[in-house]
């Protein structure tokens, strides 16, 4: 079996809370709670969960974009939490996010041309004026684009366009890993679906292995070879992605997947209404972080021992002390 082209163990990140007089730390946001996961090269990973779970602040530890409070990242053999200023900045060209918000990380007074050629200029990889044009038009017709887009400004874009910007400019240091953070959550659906086969296409002609980030099941199925499903900064489940949406075992999975519409209409599925909201990351409940909604909580060992990650069948993890 290959070596894993990613390895994280136990991540953790805590954002302290100040205040007072003499700005003490109050308090602390629980928002990445001890992740430990392995990623093969070229493979997709997807990560689901609410809101505030701590999905995207997991995708920005691992480059680094902010610092984790403990625990390591391991790349191609390297511990990423280690490096220091020059060798992380080399270690950016392998490893690359997409966001959200297209618009918003694209600086809007820059050209196309210059928005993606940026990283070519910082890493050195354009010896001469021409080199850098080509390399520009190569990556806006890798995307869909074309040459005549590179003098224009983001703003004159729409919504998908954007991302297929934001993609080239992901791809421009021939990136291994690209995590997409929420990359197709604020496009429209059918736009999302050619989001999502381009992204496809790239990683077969590429060899990208990819970590993708969504709130939704749904969207996160097609792409992803496992899937890990979060709550309150924790994995609750991860598994191969047909085996959790055909046999889920955790019951945060189950209520995601009974929210998600099945084509199919003689499948049915009981919809699962979690009571609450979230449980606030200042605070999480003690246990398994679940137990305030879980609707088999059935123990006092729910509210008093965390449940580990355990292998429930073949590469299926479930962090659950009764249903797995
Ligand atoms: Fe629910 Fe208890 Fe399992 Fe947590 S450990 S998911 S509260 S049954």
């Amino acid at each position: 079996m290959n070596a894993p082209l990613l390895q994280v163990k136990n991540l953790v990140k805590h954002f302290p809370i100040k205040g007072g007089l003499l700005q003490r730390e109050v308090g602390r946001v629980h928002a990445v709670d001890g992740l430990s996961f392995d990623l093969t090269a070229g493979e997709t990973l997807g990560v689901v969960g609410e809101s505030g779970c701590g999905k995207s602040t997991m995708g920005r530890c691992l480059l680094r974009l902010i610092e984790p409070t403990s625990g390591e990242v391991w790349f191609e053999g390297k511990n990423v939490t280690a490096l220091g200023k020059d060798d992380l900045r080399a270690m950016a060209r392998d490893m690359q996010i997409i966001f959200q918000d297209p618009y918003a990380s694209l600086n809007p007074r820059m050209t196309v041309g210059a928005i993606i050629g940026e990283a070519l200029t910082i890493h050195k990889l354009a010896p001469t004026k021409e080199a850098y044009r080509d390399r520009i038009v190569e990556l806006l017709e890798t995307v869909g684009l074309n040459a005549d887009h590179m003098r224009r400004y983001p703003h004159e874009f729409s919504g998908g366009q954007r991302q297929r910007i934001g993609i080239a400019r992901a791809l421009a240091v021939s990136p291994k890993l690209v995590v997409c953070d929420e990359a197709v959550s604020a496009l429209d659906v059918s736009i999302q679906a050619q989001v999502i086969n381009l992204l496809e296409d790239l990683q077969a002609k590429f060899n990208l292995t990819y970590i993708f980030i969504a709130h939704d099941l749904s969207v996160v199925e097609h792409i992803s070879d496992r899937v890990a499903v979060m709550y309150l900064g924790r994995i609750v489940e991860i598994a191969p992605a047909r085996d959790l949406y055909v046999t889920p075992r955790h019951p945060y999975t189950e209520a995601l997947l009974s929210a998600v519409p099945i084509p199919d209409p003689t499948i049915k599925r009981k919809r699962i209404m979690l009571q609450g909201d979230v449980p606030s990351p200042i605070n999480p409940p003690t246990g398994c972080h679940f137990h305030t909604r879980c609707p088999k909580a059935q123990h006092p060992r729910c509210s008093t021992e965390k449940p580990e990650l355990k292998q429930a069948a073949d590469g299926h993890w479930v962090s659950c002390h009764f249903h797995n």
